[in-house]
């Protein structure tokens, strides 16, 4: 296959992405943008978004994915399914293998893949993989109603699923590992107000069992500087604790830090090399917003043509 020649390449297809694919499409860059593991980023996974300026009532986070896709496609955005496997960007024309096994040439890159949801490390996660153990609520929850579940994290989005998962399940357990919720003031409110959600401070999740599935949770409970191990029963195991920036591919080329978040020029979207931009999560361990993605993304894409314009490869 000869490989393939683009001015603009965008990898990721949260609002970062499509944000980028809009403004690059109405400079007539005539972006590639390749829409990644999740279609759509982590906002089709989430319920309601209520904070992104202009949907006073909220919308879905999948409608609103929508809405920018369709938005990116008026513009004349190149849209296709697919994963990026490699990058080579010693040198321009960067090189990025997609894994139908295509080649792309492209003079700016635009990395949008945002971050991918952080597991414990426990064995019982993978030996109960898709039977029980999952990080997504919106997704799975529909399997737990009228039985018991535990979320494991104290951030927003564990308030978030725990809140989800109320509306279905019968039970539900917040396992938090200090004495306080990481989480927003009015998310913390909303879960202390619901009856049905039980918060476990000070807990930790250390093992998981059952025969055909999970069926309970071991837990380790630190209160006081003594240990105390009991076990749970559940039906469902959460996990929402964070996220990991999906920079692998890119990393051998461009900073990044301890955790691997893309270290950008501050206030700018300019990686280290030259027409490379990182937008979104996968640069941002700060502010994760869907609004923040997506101004991160215009200026991905104001960047480019501006890179683009002054190498004079516009035209
Ligand atoms: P956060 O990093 O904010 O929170 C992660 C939580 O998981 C913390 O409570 C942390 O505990 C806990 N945790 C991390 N590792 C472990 C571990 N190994 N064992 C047990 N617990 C662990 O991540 P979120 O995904 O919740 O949020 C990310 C960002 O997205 C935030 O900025 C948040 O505000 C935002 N967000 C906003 C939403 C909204 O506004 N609607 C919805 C969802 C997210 P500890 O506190 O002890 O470190």
């Amino acid at each position: 296959m000869e490989n393939e020649k683009t001015k603009c390449l965008i990898i990721g297809s949260g609002p970062a992405g499509y944000t980028a694919a809009i403004y690059a499409g109405r400079a007539n860059l005539s972006p590639i943008l390749y829409e990644g593991l999740q279609p759509g980023g982590q906002l089709t996974i989430t319920t309601e978004v209520e904070n992104f300026p202009g949907y006073p009532q909220g919308v879905s986070g999948t409608d609103l994915m929508e809405d920018l896709r369709m938005q990116a496609m008026r513009f004349g955005c190149d849209i296709r399914t697919g994963i990026a496997t490699a990058a080579d960007l010693s040198k321009r024309p960067y090189r990025i293998t997609i894994d139908d096994g295509r080649i792309i040439e492209t003079e700016t890159l635009i990395i949008a893949t945002g971050a991918t949801a952080k597991y414990l490390g426990l064995e019982d996660e993978q030996k109960y993989a898709g039977m029980g153990v999952s990080a997504c609520a919106t997704c799975d929850g529909f399997f737990y109603r009228n039985k018991t579940v535990a979320v494991v994290g104290g951030g927003d989005t564990a308030c978030e699923e725990a809140l989800y998962l109320a509306g279905l399940a019968k039970e539900v357990y917040l396992i938090v590992r200090k004495d306080y919720l990481r989480a927003s003031k009015i998310m913390q409110q909303r879960v202390m107000g619901n009856e049905k959600i039980t918060i476990l401070f000070k807990h930790n999740a250390v093992g998981l069992y059952g025969e055909n599935g999970v069926e309970g949770v071991h837990l380790l409970e630190n209160a006081g500087g003594e240990e105390r191990r009991y076990d749970l029963p559940i039906d469902g195991f959460f996990l929402a604790i964070g996220h990991k920036p999906n920079s692998e591919i890119f990393a051998p080329y461009v900073e990044t830090d301890a955790t691997g978040y893309i270290v950008t020029e501050p206030n700018t979207p300019k990686t280290c090399v030259p027409g490379v931009f990182a937008a979104g999560d996968v640069a941002d361990p700060i502010y994760r917003q869907a609004i923040t993605a997506a101004a991160s993304g215009c200026k991905a894409a104001i960047e480019a043509e501006r890179f683009l314009s002054e190498a004079g490869l516009l035209h």
